[in-house]
């Protein structure tokens, strides 16, 4: 009988337990490696003080009856205990405030309800923000529609006439779709689209690819849920999955080099050498550069790593309050303290309260903000902390002046820097978020996965699909696919 192909995944983000997870349906004999003692990466849920918080990453796409996390769970037997908030924000500025409702027909109501409203332009904006996002959500809501091989590409083709709605868009910015349905001089709107827009494409409207953007809008309105107890109870059930069809976790494990040997390749972690037929890297292209470093990909690797580096770090703040002055249910909370400066570095921010409690009969707020790297790169490291201490303080006045009263008395605050990313999550130089969709071509470079070297694929937030939870896991199912199709 043939030996079981054998494949390491080093990383245990959302794109290495979706890879790992679905090499072990198919088969494989997989090892995922990880680091630090629990999954998630940017999605997990951490203690400190004896109360959890979560990292980064709070309201997710894929959750709902029929998302692609609750049908893959279902069928290992497990169910997530979900909170699906509506509204499920609220946006406020100095000027407006919106509760942003789970129906899109509801906020497009709001938005025209808002004094000066041009409400035809609105109205026309959100029905072809509606068609685009439908034809591109079927994407994501079906790991087998996003193709991993060039075979696979074929079935795909009836598809296209769907997309058909998106191709003038396509090199764009979102800004011009605004501008065609007249909203261009309307403030809410634009800050609203700018808002959304950084947390989910990582840009400004003015730079976002406009067909990515334009999905990316239904965010909100595609049940948006929130984990009780905190992402990293999905993270932890997707470990357990794995296990159950066969596969190893291995926690405190961290790799530190991957090496060619003839055909196979050797993984040398923390607690010793094995040897493997593919490798599956949930890590940035630097990290893996590092570890390969005799040159293999090196080409490919620093064209991916300029991606990253045009992108973002986070600045945090965590809190605990006391669960009770804090309202029922989880909440989420988007503020802009001036929508004409750039939305980051604490003039933008995005907060979550936990949906339940935090083990210390208190509840958690996580809140971030985009930190601009190439800046802070620029600096010595006095005046780095310097900086980001001027982004958490400016984060504080944000929280203050416009965020709900119950957020402003924690009974304990802990804050995270680009650095502590970097030392948590090794994502190299405290780069998060993944790659900014900005308009251009470019945007759609690397749609089907290619190999960094033969049977080596990258997975994660720094390649494409990219940016989201959904979509790294999305990312990781047709690495898979892929990885195994090589192999075999
Ligand atoms: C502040 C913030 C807020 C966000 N909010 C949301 C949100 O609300 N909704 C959403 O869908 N997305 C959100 N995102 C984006 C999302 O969290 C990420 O894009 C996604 O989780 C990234 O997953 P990943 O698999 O690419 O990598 P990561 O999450 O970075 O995982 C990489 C893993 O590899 C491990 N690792 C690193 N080096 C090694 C090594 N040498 N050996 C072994 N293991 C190693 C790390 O410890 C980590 O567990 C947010 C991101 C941030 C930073």
């Amino acid at each position: 009988m043939a030996r079981p192909i054998r494949v390491a995944v080093v990383g245990a983000g959302f794109g290495g337990l979706a890879a790992a997870l679905a090499l072990a349906e198919r088969g494989a004999e997989v090892v995922l490696f990880e680091r630090l003692r629990y999954a998630g990466g940017c999605a997990a849920t951490f203690t400190h003080r004896g109360r959890r918080f979560e990292a980064g990453a709070t309201l997710f796409a894929g959750l709902g009856r029929t998302g692609l996390f609750t049908r893959w769970l279902a069928r290992h037997g497990f169910e997530l205990p979900v909170e699906f908030p509506d509204p499920v924000l609220e946006m406020c500025t100095p000027a407006w405030h919106i509760a942003v409702p789970a129906s899109r027909a509801a906020l497009v109501e709001r938005f025209c309800a808002l004094p000066g409203a041009p409400r035809e332009g609105i109205q026309s904006f959100f029905e072809e923000q509606g068609r685009i996002a439908s034809a591109l959500w079927k994407i994501l809501e079906d790991p087998n529609s996003i193709p991993a091989t060039t075979a696979e590409l074929l079935p795909q083709i009836k598809r296209a006439p769907s997309l058909l709605p998106l191709a003038r868009w396509i090199g764009r910015p979102l800004t011009a779709v605004l501008a065609r349905h007249g909203l261009a001089g309307f403030e809410p709107m634009r800050s609203y689209v700018n808002a959304v827009s950084q947390i989910t494409v990582q840009c400004s409207a003015a730079e976002a690819e406009a067909p990515f953007a334009l999905a990316t809008l239904d965010y909100f309105h595609r049940e948006a849920g929130h984990v009780v107890g905190g992402i990293g109870v999905l993270a932890d059930t997707l470990v357990q999955a794995i296990r159950r069809c066969g596969g190893s976790v291995s926690f405190t494990n961290a790799v530190r080099a991957i090496r060619r040997r003839d055909a196979r390749w050797v993984v040398e972690a923390r607690r010793g050498a094995q040897e493997f037929d593919g490798i599956v890297a949930d890590l940035l292209p630097q990290s893996i550069a590092q570890m390969l470093g005799d040159g293999v990909g090196a080409k490919r690797l620093a064209a991916l790593s300029r991606d990253v580096e045009r992108g973002f770090g986070a600045a945090m703040l965590y809190r605990s309050l006391p669960a009770s002055s804090t309202p029922q249910g989880s909440s989420h909370f988007e503020l802009i303290a001036d929508p004409t400066k750039p939305f980051v570095e604490g003039n933008h921010i995005f907060g979550s309260l936990s949906a339940g409690e935090n083990g210390a009969g208190e509840r958690s707020v996580t809140v971030s903000t985009h930190v601009d790297l190439s800046v802070l790169r620029s600096l010595d490291e006095q005046q780095r902390g310097a900086r980001v201490a001027e982004i958490q303080a400016r984060m504080r006045a944000t929280l203050d002046a416009l965020g709900p009263e119950w957020v402003r008395h924690p009974e304990l605050e802990v804050t995270a820097s680009p650095r502590t990313f970097e030392r948590f999550t090794g994502r190299w130089q405290g780069f998060v978020g993944g790659i900014p969709r900005r308009a251009g071509l470019r945007a759609y470079r690397g749609w089907l996965p290619a190999p960094i070297d033969p049977g080596l694929y990258l997975v994660g937030d720094s390649v494409f699909p990219g940016q989201s939870t959904l979509a790294v896991a999305l990312g990781g199912i047709r690495v898979a696919r892929r990885i195994l199709n090589d192999l075999l």
